[in-house]
């Protein structure tokens, strides 16, 4: 191809031309969700990000290995009040088990991941399902030197290991800061640096899930997770690793230590990171207010929101920014996403009824396709993609308002070009089509039959209109006749 697939590499800090270690198989891994919660926005930025590029890759000829993980236990981001695992909190206040907790928002997840139209993982690995894989790697680092024991907890020796290698290598960071803006936590004096992280750490009596190990009773390090399953799923070196920006540091550098301590490399050749989504400005946060989940947006049920969003709307938007830029929330933001993507949409179901011409006036349709192919292959650029279609768009109607022509096979190609990028690349779906079409038929139905009754009456036919009436209501409907037109509705 003309133009290859160049992607940023955090690592590195610039842009890669992405060569799979195994093509055409590539291994992706991206850090999924914590369930103690609904999903919200900042769910959806790296969801939508890596959907995009785990659809363009196999579009490109990839059998790509997804794997996005569930992080239902052992992390260390406890609850800032007590230190509690969130899980286990939620688990203990609400009298569940703690997989019930896991479940009930892991089958919400899903529903809302669905809805933005975002493909599942090929795998979906549990951290609570791969403890003896995290224990295995605790366990090399140990015996690799760099990481002890300490009341029963495992740390890992962050000092240690940077005499050696480079502990900061993806963030930037220097160790000196690091001792520096380390915050005193509980368990620390158990530690010989502040700057070391648990690898495994030894439960509490109330701590709820826990699990054998050589070294105590307890949970694995949040990091280790990631870790393990990427081993175990793509194998010691693998091709792409994805998150939030927020992950780079303490996560993503503490994985890429422990994969150093305990093979003696990374097992990553391109780190690719989603920037933040930002409310008026700020950082989203349920102490700020502004946490807003994707259900509440789809429904319009938060004091902030104007409206309800469409899930395509949010799709839509986020991929309007370059997931490397910040994207800020608005309620203007959205609004304008959701007038483009109309946009977009009308132009597209135009198309197939294009009048034909034996020439076409313009060349455009010509370089279309390598035009978006181009902008993808620049580092994911959908904003530069979605100006391509919105240019097409505006040609479609062109030829509509017989200010241009287009032959037969440029409107084909036309046609083609919209359905490969997007639906198939940017993966939006025509929400008029899909969802309720079942239930919306059935509405329209009972309309047309009270329209019906509605006609019989004016033509004084009571037998029809009686008939349809009491039919109804024998099926348990309830049919009430208003100023407005008549209303109906099903128990
Ligand atoms: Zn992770």
């Amino acid at each position: 191809m003309e133009h290859p697939l160049n992607i940023y590499n955090t690592l590195t800090r610039r842009k890669e031309i992405f060569v799979p270690l195994h093509a055409p198989h590539v291994g992706m891994y991206v850090c999924g969700p914590t369930v103690y919660g609904d999903a919200h926005l900042g769910h959806a930025r790296p969801a939508i990000t890596f959907d995009m590029l785990f659809r363009y890759l196999k579009q490109l000829g990839y059998k790509v290995r997804y794997v996005r993980n569930i992080t239902d236990v052992g992390h260390l981001e406890h609850d800032a009040d007590d230190g509690e695992d969130k899980v286990a909190k939620k688990a203990r206040l609400e009298q569940l088990e703690p997989m019930e907790v896991v479940q009930y928002y892991l089958n919400r997840y899903h529903k809302a991941m669905d809805a933005l139209n975002v493909l599942p993982p090929g795998i979906e690995p549990h951290a609570s399902g791969h403890i003896i894989e995290q224990i295995e790697l605790v366990g090399k680092i140990i015996a690799g030197g760099y990481a002890y024991e300490s009341e029963g907890s495992v740390y890992f020796d962050v000092e240690k290991y940077n005499g050696d290698h480079r502990y900061g290598i993806l963030s930037g960071r220097n160790i000196e800061d690091m001792l520096n803006t380390s915050r005193e936590l509980e368990g620390q004096e158990e530690k010989r640096n502040p700057a070391d992280f648990a690898l495994w750490k030894k439960a509490r009596p109330e701590h709820i899930m826990r699990w054998p190990s050589p070294w105590s009773d307890g949970f694995p390090g949040w990091h280790c997770e990631c870790t393990a399953m990427g081993k175990k799923y793509l194998g010691n070196h693998f091709d792409i690793h994805g998150g939030g920006m927020d992950l780079i540091f303490p996560h993503h550098e503490c994985e890429i230590a422990q994969a150093v301590a305990s093979q003696g490399d990374d097992m990553v050749r391109y780190w690719m990171h989603n920037n933040m989504i930002t409310i008026d400005g700020q950082k989203m946060g349920k102490s700020l207010g502004n946490f807003i989940t994707l259900d509440e947006f789809f429904s319009g049920s938060h004091p902030q929101l104007a409206q309800p969003y469409s899930p395509m709307t949010i799709r839509f938007f986020i991929l309007q920014a370059h997931y490397r830029s910040t994207v800020d929330f608005s309620n203007e933001a959205l609004q304008a996403s959701a007038k483009g993507l109309a946009r977009l949409m009308e132009a597209c179901g135009h198309i197939a009824a294009l009048p034909f011409a034996a020439e076409s006036s313009t060349n455009m349709v010509k370089g279309l396709r390598a035009g978006c192919f181009e902008a993808m292959n620049d580092d994911l650029n959908s904003p530069v993609l979605i100006s391509n279609l919105f240019e097409a768009a505006r040609l479609v109607n062109s030829v509509r308002d017989g200010k241009a022509t287009l032959s037969a096979a440029d409107i084909k190609e036309l046609q083609d070009v919209f359905t490969l990028f997007l639906f198939d690349i940017l993966g939006i779906s025509d929400e008029t089509a899909t969802g309720n079409s079942h239930d919306e038929a059935f509405g329209k139905a009972i309309d047309l039959l009270l329209s019906i009754r509605q006609q019989a009456k004016a033509a004084k036919d009571w037998a029809t209109s009686d008939k349809i009436r009491n039919e109804l209501t024998a099926l348990g409907f309830e049919i009430k006749d208003t100023k407005e037109g008549t209303e109906w509705r099903i128990d």
